[in-house]
């Protein structure tokens, strides 16, 4: 799939899915700009290692909880590359916790990070998009955005959230050349992923190992999912055979949300 001459922001890519992504689309010919948490040092080597592939890659620290952030990062895209083409709304946190334990901080972050910031940033891109005829907008959202997990309140409200999101801008997209669709994908192995283990060993009181594998019972595959597979589909959903798509959530769960 070809993105030559497009110009992508990915919220949250400096590590897992995000990253994933950020890869996939510069080696498509996409320039893109990298965002996330994490030291100096850190974005300098994500950034050259995202620029490997030979297209224009920077970052931008904009913090997914200040919309102020949020539209600087994005007149800063627009100033720079004369325009955004993609934008993957990614970012994202969990907490595990049943719900009278909750810490509303946490719900509050959560809602703001995995929700609201996708708000503040599809209502900045999507006139230009409009006036231009051309646009994609992808959420990555999860199977938590369809199936529900006890402990997960916040994440999965805000995933369902998403989604609705998802729909209704498609809507109001659809006769203008911009489309906005969902990736939900199942357990994927990344950081994210990986820091929930101790909570639900403790929940479950059981080992780390053991945790993992009460996880991939989720997944009838018996498999995570790859930052790569998630990847080339963000690929194809920005690229120019996607343009009849919009308004679609597609799961990459290994079976998951058949069931
Ligand atoms: P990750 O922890 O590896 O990456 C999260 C990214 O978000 C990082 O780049 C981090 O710096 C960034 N981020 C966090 N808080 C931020 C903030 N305030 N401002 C800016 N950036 C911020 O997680 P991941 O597993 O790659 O998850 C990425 C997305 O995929 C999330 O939305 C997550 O809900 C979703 N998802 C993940 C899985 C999975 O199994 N890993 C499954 C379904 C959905």
């Amino acid at each position: 799939m070809e993105l030559k001459g497009k110009t992508a922001v990915v919220t949250g890519s400096t590590s897992g899915i995000g990253l994933g992504i950020a890869h996939a689309f510069a080696k498509a010919g996409a320039n893109v700009v990298l965002n996330g948490l994490g030291t100096a040092d850190e974005h300098a080597a994500t950034v050259a290692d995202v620029g490997r592939h030979g297209t224009k890659v920077v970052f931008d620290g904009a913090n997914m909880l200040r919309p102020d952030e949020i539209g600087a990062m994005l007149e800063k895209a627009e100033a720079d590359f004369d325009g955004v083409d993609i934008l993957v709304n990614n970012a994202g946190i969990q907490h595990v916790s049943p719900i009278e334990d909750f810490p509303p901080e946490k719900w509050d972050a959560i809602i703001a990070i995995n929700l609201t910031s996708s708000f503040h940033t599809i209502r900045h891109v999507v006139p230009a998009m409009k006036a231009r005829n051309w646009g994609r907008i992808i959420n990555v959202c999860s199977a938590h955005s369809i199936r529900a997990s006890a402990h997960k309140a916040a994440y999965v409200a805000a995933k369902h959230g998403l989604a609705g999101l998802t729909k209704v801008v498609a809507l109001e997209c659809a006769k203008s050349g911009v489309t906005v669709n969902a990736i939900s994908p199942g357990f994927v192995w990344t950081p994210l992923v990986e820091a929930q283990l101790p909570d639900i060993a403790k929940a479950e009181g059981v080992s780390i190992e053991e945790a993992k594998a009460i996880v991939l019972k989720r997944q009838p595959s018996g498999e995570f999912a790859t930052v790569d597979q998630i990847g080339s589909l963000a690929t194809f959903l920005a690229s120019e055979p996607a343009a009849a798509i919009t308004g679609s959530n597609y799961s990459i769960d290994g079976g998951w949300t058949t069931q």
